[in-house]
């Protein structure tokens, strides 16, 4: 296997497959406009060229795979996928997904070998949901986050929860809570200004100082964790034992750390979630592409890759607003968040 390293000396390690841009939830931080440009069904990989790609990255230093989307789940026999990969060997194959179809899909999930599942959770009144995502579905993500732990995903059980003023801040204790009984761990996510944010503002944003302070006021002091090693979350323990983490993209970016490539549905390769072209692999792939080609355009766009988008982002401060204009997001739907794989 090789060892790739960009131009800011940063391995090719971790993959984000995407295999959908469509999803069955309209988040306010992700998709809050009424019509959305898709993607041309025949653009979409299949499983076999999903596979073969993954195969690829492995080759040249990847070893951990997240599959997400829009809503993964909404992949037709998506287990099948998850089987084909599995068989890689990889050290780490996970998924995030919003949970509306995890209850029927959670155990063909685990026996088709997947490791890890990231559920987004980001509040337990149903009010709030629907305001927040526009569907009143809270109930299907409660019995899927339920069907998760049945089946074992147990301490591999992750919640991700993006922390908006005004809308969930005061359901932090609640969210520890709640996932200390079901053995899981809550991640909680600064609100980002990536591409699909379009309403976007510094003003909505909790950041990690005060999502700490929150915490500790009513927990008591959280000791920072060590190994943190490439991983986006920063983890802390409270006295009592129940761990969290915070991933704080908008207000102390990571990039430096950052070893994760990310496919589109459609086979464009991404190199930062803030990127604003991506790589054609598609095409070349349909063309009947050999292996040792297609790694020398995987290692070609790696050896060159700058990408330190957040940390640009952060360097605006002041001026800082949505990443993207609507009629931008129109023209090229990959620069949305749910197209590229959040
Ligand atoms: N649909 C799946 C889900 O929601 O889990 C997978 C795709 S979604 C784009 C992946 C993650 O991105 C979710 O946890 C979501 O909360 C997060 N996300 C989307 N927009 C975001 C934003 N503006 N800021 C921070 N996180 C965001
Ligand atoms: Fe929400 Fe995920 Fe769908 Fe975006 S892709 S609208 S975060 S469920």
């Amino acid at each position: 296997m090789e060892r790739l390293v960009d131009t800011r000396a940063r391995p090719l390690r971790s993959l984000r497959l995407s295999v959908t841009d469509r999803c069955n939830l309209r988040c306010a931080y992700c998709m809050p406009e009424e019509e959305y440009a898709w993607l041309g069904r025949d653009t979409l990989l299949t499983f076999e060229e999903l596979h073969r790609l993954a195969r690829r990255f492995q080759a040249l230093g990847v070893n951990r795979l997240r599959l997400t989307g829009g809503e993964p789940l909404l992949r037709r026999e998506l287990h099948v996928l998850v089987r084909l990969l599995a068989g890689l060997g990889l050290a780490d194959l996970a998924l995030t997904t919003n949970g509306l179809l995890l209850a029927e899909q959670a155990q063909a999930l685990k026996a088709a070998g997947l490791g890890r599942l990231t559920v987004s959770l980001d509040t337990l009144r149903p009010g709030t949901f629907k305001q927040l995502t526009r569907r009143d579905r809270l109930e299907d993500v409660l019995r899927g986050i339920g069907a998760a732990s049945d089946v074992g995903f147990g301490p591999e059980l992750k919640l991700d929860t993006v922390v908006l003023a005004g809308v969930n801040d005061d359901e932090l204790i609640d969210l520890l809570a709640f996932a200390r009984e079901r053995r899981a761990e809550v991640r909680f996510i600064e609100y980002m200004d990536v591409g699909g944010a379009t309403r976007w503002s510094r003003s909505q944003v909790v950041s990690r100082q005060q999502i700490l302070q929150t915490i500790e006021r009513a927990n008591g002091r959280a000791e920072p964790l060590p190994g943190r090693g490439s991983e986006p979350a920063e983890r802390f323990r409270l006295a009592d034992g129940t761990t969290f983490g915070i991933i704080a993209s908008t207000t102390a970016p990571f990039c430096g750390a950052c070893d994760r490539a990310r496919l589109a549905a459609n086979g464009t390769l991404l190199l930062c979630l803030y990127a604003s072209q991506g790589l054609d692999l598609r095409t070349p792939l349909r063309a009947g592409v050999s292996d040792e080609a297609l790694d020398g355009l995987i290692r070609g766009a790696w050896l060159g890759r700058t990408a330190r988008g957040a940390e640009d982002r952060l360097a605006l401060e002041g001026l800082r607003g949505p990443s993207r204009a609507l009629d931008e997001l129109r023209r090229a739907p990959l620069l949305e968040m749910h197209t590229r794989g959040g």
